[in-house]
Order: C-alpha cells, then sequence, then structure tokens
C-alpha cells in the first residue's frame, strides 16, 4: 500500500473509530475550522458512522465564505473601469456584492475580467497588455498570502508598472481568537486547517489552550488525519487536558515556514478586516506595506469599501459562527442551492452550506 492510500486504509480507520465510540462519554462540539475539513467529513462519509454525540461546527476557514459583501462591491467597482483588467481566481465569480450583483454578471455586462490559477498568471496578464492595468484580487489566508507577496516582489524586480493587487487576505488566529472570546459560541475543542499551519506552524494557536482551555488539533485532510484527531480531542477532553497537538508531522513542523512567513511579513502588514456576517475583527487581515503601495489597488487607484448590506436572509455569519447549522437556515435547499446561492457559503466547494447540500446530510 503506497502512503497516501494508507491514510484512507478502512481497517485503520475502523480501529480508530470503534476507539472513539468506547471512549467517547460526554458531548463534544469541536469546530472544524476550515471548509476542506468539513468536505473530507462529508465525502468520506464520516459524519454517519462518528458517534451521534460528536457535534460538528462550522467555522470561518472558508476565504470565499468570508469575503465581506463590501469587498465585493469594490471589486465591481475596479471591474467597471474601462482601463482595468481584473484577474481573479474562479470561485470569487459568483460571490454576491451589494445587490445580488457578483464578477459574472460584470463580466456578462462587458467587464474585462479573467480567472487566473496563480497570482504569476496575472503577472504575464500585466506583460501582455501594457496598456492596461491588471488588478489580481487577493484573498485568502495564511496559504496564498505568501504566493500573493512573492508575486508582488517579482513585479517590483521586473519593473512592472501596470500590475497591482486589491489585498483582502485574512489571518486565521486572530478570527479564532475573537470568535472564542464570544460567550454565545459553544465550542468544545478544535480542529486547525492544516495547510494554514505548513506556513505559520502551531505555535500561533497556543492561545487556544492557554487562554481558552481548549484543546486543538491541527490535521490534515485525509479520513485517518480526522480520526485520529478526534480521538486526540476526545482523550484531551476526557482528561481534562487542552494542548495544541500536531497531527500532521508529514507536512507541517512546529515552525511553519519561515521563508514563506518571511516573504508575507515583507510584502504585507497586518490590519482590522471585515469578515462577512461577523464583522470588523482587529488585526484579522493583511494590507500591503508601504514599501511596496505602488502595488497596492486600494490606494493606487483611490478604491472605496462600500457601505455593509447584509443579504436579506441569509444566515451565513452564524454558520461561519458555529452557531447554526446549515440546513437549519430556512433558505437552504428552498431557495438557495448551489445552482442558484444566495450567500457565499453556496457558492464557493469549501462552504458549508454547499457541503450539507451535496452530501445531503441530516447533522
Ligand atoms: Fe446563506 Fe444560503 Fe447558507 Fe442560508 S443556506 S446561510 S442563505 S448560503
Amino acid at each position: 500500500m503506497n502512503m497516501l492510500k494508507s491514510f484512507s486504509d478502512p481497517r485503520l480507520c475502523r480501529s480508530l473509530l470503534d476507539k472513539i465510540h468506547e471512549e467517547l462519554h460526554d458531548e463534544l462540539r469541536f469546530m472544524e475550522v476550515c471548509g476542506s475539513h468539513t468536505v473530507s467529513i462529508f465525502r468520506s462519509g464520516l459524519h454517519s458512522l462518528l458517534p451521534k454525540n460528536i457535534i460538528h461546527l462550522s467555522g470561518p476557514g472558508c476565504p470565499v465564505c468570508v469575503t465581506h459583501e463590501s469587498e465585493v462591491g469594490m471589486y465591481l467597482d475596479l471591474a467597471a473601469r474601462e482601463d482595468v483588467i481584473v484577474a481573479t481566481f474562479g470561485d470569487l465569480m459568483r460571490v454576491p456584492g451589494p445587490e445580488g450583483r457578483n464578477l459574472k454578471t460584470a463580466q456578462a455586462e462587458g467587464s474585462r475580467i479573467k480567472v487566473v490559477y496563480s497570482p504569476f498568471d496575472a503577472l504575464e496578464l500585466a506583460r501582455q497588455n501594457p496598456d492596461a492595468k491588471v488588478v489580481f484580487l487577493g484573498i485568502g489566508f495564511e496559504t496564498t498570502a505568501p504566493v500573493v507577496a512573492a508575486t508582488i516582489h517579482m513585479a517590483e524586480q521586473q519593473g512592472l508598472k501596470n500590475f497591482f493587487v486589491l489585498s483582502f487576505h485574512k489571518l486565521v488566529p486572530p478570527a479564532l481568537n475573537a470568535l472564542m472570546s464570544d460567550p454565545e459560541i459553544k465550542v468544545n475543542a478544535l480542529i486547525i486547517p492544516g495547510h494554514v499551519a505548513v506556513v505559520v506552524g502551531t505555535h500561533p494557536y497556543d492561545f487556544l489552550p492557554q487562554k481558552f482551555q481548549l484543546p486543538a488539533v491541527v490535521t490534515g485532510f485525509d479520513p485517518l488525519d480526522i480520526l485520529q484527531s478526534l480521538l486526540e480531542l476526545v482523550r484531551q477532553h476526557n482528561e481534562g487536558r487542552a494542548a495544541v497537538v500536531n497531527h500532521y508531522t508529514r507536512a507541517v513542523q512546529e515552525n511553519g515556514n519561515p521563508r514563506a512567513v518571511e516573504f508575507m511579513e515583507k510584502v504585507f502588514e497586518p490590519t482590522d478586516a471585515l469578515w462577512r456576517g461577523i464583522g470588523l475583527l482587529p488585526m484579522s487581515g493583511l494590507k500591503i506595506a508601504p514599501a511596496y503601495e505602488a502595488f497596492d489597488a486600494k490606494k493606487v487607484l483611490g478604491l472605496e469599501l462600500h457601505e455593509e448590506k447584509p443579504i436579506p436572509g441569509c444566515r451565513c455569519g452564524e454558520v461561519l459562527k458555529g452557531k447554526l447549522a446549515p440546513n437549519k437556515c430556512p433558505l437552504f435547499g428552498k431557495v438557495c442551492t448551489p445552482a442558484s446561492p444566495v450567500g457565499p457559503c453556496m457558492v464557493s466547494t469549501e462552504g458549508s452550506c454547499a457541503a450539507y447540500f451535496k452530501y445531503n446530510t441530516e447533522l
């Protein structure tokens, strides 16, 4: 058996599942911070095999879902400019902004919007279109920010004058700190996204046990990763312990990737950021540092945030805070479906509402 296949080996999974059933006596409310974990749990069928007293709560770890409607408003303003080509990841295209408009609508109306697979593609677009201002829409967490930072650095080295980034990158640990401080959010333990920890390491999560006495496991996305992590959380809960444990050692070093962090800190600096349905969270975003402001679309093109206008009826904010199961939203599966999404949690493949809809779960 090759190494990767062994992370979904049914025999090993069964043995871990048996242990979880045997050892869990209380109700355990755990937050799967990242939408990719939600999808893995459903896709692998684990949700139907886990004990019923394990309560799954969604978290804020889907970058598209937390992109604020005011930020989408700014994207649309940008797209409306005749001298601008917007370069974006495809999953932002259908994210609703003010009046339900999105980039797809703007594209249909004639705006120049190109879907790219990497910020480096946007750089190439800038080279090919010297008469246009090419603006890359920077969203995502600590996973994507270093690559965008490297792209800005490269644009500077190559002397490109028509490449810009609109940075709405967000940071996971400050958001978790804010959410865990909310007394209405009842969580016993957390599963931490492995891909963010690949960059930042495990220490940025030390506040979870130290400040909130919450157990946390950094883990990967295969069934065995998730089951091992749940067993760890069950054991810490039973023993009244709280620690951050790394169960993704094949990818995550305790200190993360210092080179990637160095790039991120050189090009960006922390700033307060708006999270969809959650609000303004202190120091939870990244803006372009003064040394690179020639590439900052917000500054150079004079863009302003739109007034906040939440989507009527959409309860994504409560879903992202783990306060509401997606299928308890009154619009779920009726007016809001992946084919006709009302809110961003139904747009993204990592969105909890889309995962619940796709896997038809009763959780
Ligand atoms: Fe928003 Fe749709 Fe999810 Fe309801 S089901 S919270 S409307 S995305």
